[in-house]
């Protein structure tokens, strides 16, 4: 009990916070630009109810960050000293949610607003995980991460100090633990704490940090930037799963081409994706253009609401990876199209290591891979059958995709542009002429196969070396 008493007086003197103060900087309404019918009401409203309940109670993080920059929110999150328990005492339409930690979710038609109950940075013993997590060690973290704390502790836990401002809607006023309205001003991502214990602790605020950067073109302060090299290593330790899902908010922002260099500038790319990092050694300005123009074709389509599909991402992302592994595969004898199918099923494997993709989207990226292969043969009734293929659009998007990075196709990429526009006799004519190239037409069905795959070659992977 002594002991307890103890740690817990000495625990805050051991871990020196930087940028934290346990009296906030307050700032009344005419001192900051935030207005509260700006913000969700149904937010608004819960924080109003927690705090007639006589609990306190902020909106908090992304929303006040972004508002304060003049950016809609994705969302809105409340902090509380309700316990989750509590907090669905008050409202009827609330459900405990938790896989890391406990959080309640509360609904209002489509708008769900999450709340959650102040809590504690992780005590410092337990900083040192196993760095061969399993699913176990995984849930080992929920229960540390579930540590309730007060407001300040709130403010202390949290990774950047643009992240931990505070907003009460009732009063108005913004409640500033670590200097983060200082930083928004001179648009710095900065973490809360000593960067490298911060770092260590949850290896996944590097890539947060680079996330923000990019998102809010903010730069990372240097003692935040510099322990992120050396660290980077850390991210092999993180469970895929989760790895999959910051990767999809790292490269589905909006902001993929400038996060995708700040991740190879800081090291951070390599243990995300070993093998796509090796081809942009071996083979970088291909691999650089294919991965950049794929990132800048998914930031203009978020930018113009269009749908996006990560299978298409993450078959860009790796296919550099695969002509080195291809050949390794033929030098050993198997023949180019087995080659071609072994090297996919292998990187993907490897890669899942790392990032869990779902299968719902490896299947997506082998189809669209599949596809470079097809798209060459086109003679007879193959080309219409590949046009009514679900994944035609995808297959011919990436072929004019590996085209600007500079790959081989004699003109493949342009023909089936042409093709889709062709009338019925044009396109009639278009497959007729390709009876003049003896790699599209196809003979007899054995130099058919033995053509198109020498096309197959030149066009898919053997194209990107
Ligand atoms: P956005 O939702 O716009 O991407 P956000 O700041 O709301 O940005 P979330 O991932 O929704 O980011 O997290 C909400 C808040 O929780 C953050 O603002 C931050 O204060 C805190 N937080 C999230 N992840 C971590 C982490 N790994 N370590 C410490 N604090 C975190
Ligand atoms: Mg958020």
């Amino acid at each position: 009990m002594l002991k307890k008493l103890f740690q817990s007086f000495r625990s805050p003197l051991r871990k020196p916070q930087q940028h934290v103060r346990t009296t906030p900087e307050v700032l009344s309404g005419s001192q900051h630009s935030l207005q509260r019918n700006q913000f969700s009401r149904y937010a608004v409203n819960i924080v109003e109810r927690l705090q007639t309940a006589g609990y306190q109670a902020y909106l908090v993080g992304g929303c006040v960050r972004d508002m304060m920059l003049g950016i809609t929110p994705k969302d809105f999150d409340v902090a509380t000293s309700a316990t989750p328990e509590q907090i669905r005492a008050e409202f009827r339409n609330a459900r405990i949610i938790g896989r890391r930690f406990k959080l309640v979710h509360i609904h209002f038609g489509r708008e769900i607003i999450e709340v959650a109950t102040f809590r504690a940075n992780h005590p410092i013993d337990d900083e040192d995980e196993d760095s061969n997590q399993s699913s176990r060690n995984e849930s080992g973290r929920i229960l540390r991460d579930n540590v309730y704390g007060t407001l300040e502790d709130d403010a202390q836990r949290r990774d950047f100090t643009i992240n931990a401002l505070y907003y009460d809607p009732v009063t108005e006023r913004v409640l500033d633990y670590a200097n983060g309205v200082h930083d928004i001003r001179n648009r710095l991502i900065r973490l809360i704490g000593d960067p490298q214990q911060r770092y260590k602790e949850d290896p996944v605020r590097m890539l947060r940090a680079v996330r923000f950067a990019a998102k809010l073109d903010f730069g990372i302060e240097k003692h935040s930037a510099t322990p992120i090299r050396p660290l980077a290593p850390m991210l092999r330790d993180i469970p895929s799963a989760r790895l999959f899902e910051e990767v999809l908010k790292l490269f589905l922002s909006g902001y993929a081409e400038a996060t995708f260099e700040m991740l190879v500038d800081l090291e951070l790319f390599e243990p995300l994706f070993p093998a796509s990092s090796k081809a942009l050694e071996y083979n970088p300005t291909y691999t650089h253009t294919l991965i950049s123009e794929a990132l800048a074709n998914t930031d203009l389509r978020i930018k113009q609401n269009k749908p996006v599909t990560p299978a298409f991402l993450f078959a860009a992302l790796l296919w550099p990876a695969l002509p080195a592994r291809v050949l390794r595969l033929q030098e050993r004898g198997m023949p180019p199209i087995p080659a071609m199918q072994e090297a996919a099923h292998e990187l993907i494997t490897e890669q899942c290591q790392r990032i869990a993709i779902p299968k719902r989207f490896t299947m997506p990226i082998r189809e669209i891979w599949d596809m470079q292969e097809r798209l060459p043969r086109r003679s007879g009734k193959r080309a219409d059958l590949l046009l009514e293929n679900p994944r035609f659009r995808a297959g011919y998007d990436f072929l004019l995709l590996r085209e600007s990075a500079g790959e081989e196709t004699e003109g493949l990429g342009e023909w089936w542009t042409d093709y889709q526009d062709a009338n019925d006799s044009g396109s009639r004519d278009m497959i007729r002429d390709l009876g003049n190239k003896p790699d599209a037409t196809g003979q007899g069905p054995r130099k058919r196969r033995r053509s198109s795959s020498g096309k197959r070659k030149r066009a898919g992977v053997d194209g990107a070396e």
